[in-house]
């Protein structure tokens, strides 16, 4: 094949040339595993006319699996060094491939949405394997902020991947769900043990798949999610009074809510997206 995947060695080998100390605070965890590079590209379902945008490329053993299938790969790498040596890698794993990467050193929370790609590289998936702590901000920004983005699968801790997909009832089911819920359908794609990485995390990791499908309503989104974000801060508390202060009064509150049709004594992990986005047109018109 035109690509050498990493193992464990060479994993091992780039880190200490490039005298690596992989941080927690960027969630600096390697995958050593060809296994598990081909699963996330074939779960991924990434094709020859898909421009893949990954986030956190690191060493770079994902970003050569991607290549391998990928019309191409645009790379957003935050560390200076990683992202430096990363075409490097991938011209000596990948040398027929490598016109196909194009790297960008930045940060996937700040960046301008033109730098991801521009109109000519429009990226249509999404692939990354995330530190915990960006996980969802990352990944709800770009789908915000990139309509081009059809589908993608990322890799992250095995509880943000259940609070990612969870339904509404269940007891994952949070804002993170629920936002997500509004550009995408969400659904858990498989386990990834914590030995595929160096250096090993505390936990096992999940995959998380999604497919972008119409927003449930004709709604500035913004304004749904400030519903859905009272809700979920005081979450065990009814609606009614989580509500108040979005709506200017406990009594406010439970008259948007009836006219939203939802009971104003239910939970907030009692409502899908659609339910959101309904009580927020319903404060449209009441007085
Ligand atoms: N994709 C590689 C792999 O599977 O082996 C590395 C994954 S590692 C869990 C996460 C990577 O994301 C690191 O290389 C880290 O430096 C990078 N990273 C962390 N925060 C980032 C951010 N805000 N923007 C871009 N990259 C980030």
């Amino acid at each position: 094949s035109a690509v050498r995947l990493l193992g464990p060695a060479e994993v091992r080998g780039l880190a200490e040339r490039l005298e690596l100390r992989p941080t927690k605070k960027l969630g600096q965890n390697f995958v050593h595993d060809p296994n598990t590079v081909r699963r996330i590209v074939e779960t991924a379902g990434v094709g020859s006319d898909d421009v893949v945008l990954e986030i956190g490329p690191g060493i770079g053993s994902l970003t050569l699996a991607l290549l391998a299938s990928a019309g191409a790969v645009t790379a957003v790498e935050i560390d200076s060094v990683l992202a430096e040596r990363l075409s490097a890698t991938v011209a000596e794993h990948a040398p027929k491939l490598a016109d196909n990467l194009r790297v960008v050193n930045g940060d996937a929370l700040r960046m301008s949405a033109a730098e991801f790609g521009g109109p000519d590289r429009a990226p249509t998936a999404l692939v990354a394997n995330l530190p915990y702590n960006v996980a969802v901000p990352v990944v709800l920004r770009l789908l915000a902020e990139l309509p081009s983005l059809r589908h993608g699968l990322v890799m992250v801790q095995a509880e943000v991947a259940e609070r990612m997909a969870a339904e509404p009832g269940s007891r994952r089911y949070g804002a993170p769900s629920a936002k997500s819920a509004w550009f995408a359908d969400v659904r858990r794609a498989g386990a990834v043990s914590r030995n595929v990485f160096w250096p090993v995390p505390n936990v096992d990791s999940g995959l998380v798949a999604f497919t972008r499908h119409e927003p449930p309503a004709e709604l500035d989104r913004e304004r749904v999610f400030a519903v859905v974000d009272a809700a979920f801060a005081q979450r065990r508390k009814t609606l009614r009074s989580a509500l108040a202060g979005w709506a200017g009064s406990a009594g406010r509150a439970e008259r948007v809510l009836r006219r939203a049709g939802i009971d104003p004594a239910a939970r907030g992990e009692q409502l899908d997206i659609a339910e959101f986005a309904a009580v927020a047109r319903a404060a449209d018109t009441e007085p």
